[in-house]
């Protein structure tokens, strides 16, 4: 029997298998799909950044950023290793700055916590990047939009971080953290679905699976991603939460860079809250834009994460695609969708819940939001610190845990993703 089964082979359940295997857990892996980081972790444009509204959201990136940088380390392989391993890509971030924007909301913490970053004028950023156009399109509209063409009023400014960057395959980091854990003797079995949780004596034991296997733990970790939800309402332990998840449909598109665009040295990050996107420069030449919730797009919360379509839309693929070449002139649009889409499992907050629940031995790691891809290297000690500790009878509701965090030294208060917190006032969107 194991110690702790943990429901999703995505990147976070690969990390905590990880974690609990390494502290001595006989851990088993359950996943429904037919491979490792095959649920929303595939989709993820693993952005690397550091701007969050929250200390906790700060904190724990600017400490990732670390275990990225030092990933075969992380992963306990030595020099000589000859695994493919996920690559950090450092190319900066280029945050540009709707009018008014609040910036103190991200600046103040990136101050408190040292993390390095450049303001720059509408005219500094004019000459550093000749390729964008930095004029100013607030508000942010869809393409049917009848000012969606109108000429920019005004010049934008921003500001860079030029720490932050992309990793290059998120799938294979879930599989680089699923084979860390196998090594150390973490079990995965692939298409066995949770179909409900087992409880005797008030206390989680177990798993059915839907073939009728029964499968006995004194721990289960709830770490499904969009399926979060469904599995807490297996479980009962929905009801008690005050923060919850709900999965959310989201496209990523891609469209070639012009010719001219130096991604060596000219082509950062971009976070445009004035014309409502992100983009990632990757593979080269090609950039990848998603969406950052501006006021103008339709929501698509979803009620099954398997019904939804993968397929990626036209008005889509507009509004994304068509946002980016507003600021990028020469953008090669092309002539149909070039995208993917995957699901968000997205909090009021879009903080994620990383805690206990109500159902002693019950765990989740759930409500990732869209932008905790770049956490998952310390999600799994978070669990397993989280784990230690309530299974020694710590109550974490009433006296959260803190962890030191070992490469930056920052200590990480756990109850800002506790499922009963106040909610968070943040941007309200992926940016978190
Ligand atoms: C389009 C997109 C772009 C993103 N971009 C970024 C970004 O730039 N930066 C960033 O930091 N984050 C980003 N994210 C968020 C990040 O990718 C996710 O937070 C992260 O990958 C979630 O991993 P997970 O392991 O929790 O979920 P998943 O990868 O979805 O894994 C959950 C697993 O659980 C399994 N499962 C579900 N239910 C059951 C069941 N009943 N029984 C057995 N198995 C089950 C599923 O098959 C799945 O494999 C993005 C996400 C998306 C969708």
């Amino acid at each position: 029997m194991p110690d702790a089964i943990v429901i999703g082979a995505g990147v976070m359940g690969s990390s905590i298998a990880y974690e609990l295997q390494k502290s001595g857990m006989e851990t088993l892996v359950l996943d429904k799909g037919d491979s490792v980081g095959g649920g929303s972790t595939s989709a993820s444009s693993a952005v690397i950044r550091f701007n969050y509204s929250t200390h906790a959201g700060v904190t724990a990136a600017w400490e990732s950023r670390h275990r990225w940088l030092s990933w075969a380390e992380h992963l306990g392989l030595d020099e000589n290793h000859k695994e493919p391993l996920a690559k950090f890509h450092k190319t900066g971030m280029l945050f540009l700055e709707p009018p008014e924007f609040p910036r103190s909301i991200f600046l103040d913490l990136l101050d408190e916590f040292n993390i390095p970053y450049d303001s720059y004028s509408a005219e500094e950023l004019s000459e550093k990047f000749p390729s964008l156009n930095l004029g100013r399109f607030w508000p942010p509209k869809l393409p049917d939009d009848e000012n969606f063409f109108n000429d920019s009023n005004g010049n934008l400014n921003g500001w860079i971080t030029p720490d932050a960057g992309f990793i290059d395959d998120p799938q294979l980091a879930a599989n680089n953290l699923m084979d860390a854990a196998k090594r150390h003797g973490a079990l995965l079995n692939l298409h066995a679905q949770v179909k409900s949780v087992l409880i005797e004596n008030e206390r989680v034991s177990g798993v059915e699976l839907q073939n009728g296997t029964e499968i006995k733990a004194p721990v289960v970790v709830n770490a499904a991603g969009p399926w979060s939800s469904m599995l807490n309402r297996i479980a009962n332990v929905e009801s008690e939460m005050k923060i919850k998840t709900n999965p959310m449909r989201q496209e990523v598109h891609a469209a070639e860079a012009p010719n001219n665009f130096n991604f060596d040295s000219g082509a950062p990050l971009l976070t445009d809250l004035d014309l409502g996107y992100y983009a990632v420069p990757k593979m080269g030449e090609t950039f990848y834009v998603g969406g950052v919730e501006p006021d103008c797009d339709p929501l698509e919360w979803v009620e099954n994460p398997d019904e939804v379509s993968l397929n990626p839309t036209i008005q889509r693929f507009e509004a994304q695609v068509w946002r980016l070449a507003r600021r990028v002139p020469d953008l090669g649009i092309p002539t149909r969708p070039l995208g993917i889409a995957g699901v968000y499992d997205v909090t009021p907050d879009w903080v994620p819940i990383y805690d206990k629940t109500s159902l002693k031995g019950f765990y989740v790691a759930i409500g990732t939001s869209g932008n905790q891809f770049k956490n998952a290297p310390l999600v799994g000690e978070i669990m397993k610190e989280i784990i230690e500790a309530c299974e020694n009878n710590h109550d974490h509701d009433s006296e959260p845990l803190k962890i030191s965090c070992s490469h930056t030294g920052l200590t990480l208060d756990l109850g800002a993703f506790s499922r009963n917190r106040e909610e968070f006032s943040t941007t309200g969107s992926v940016l978190g």
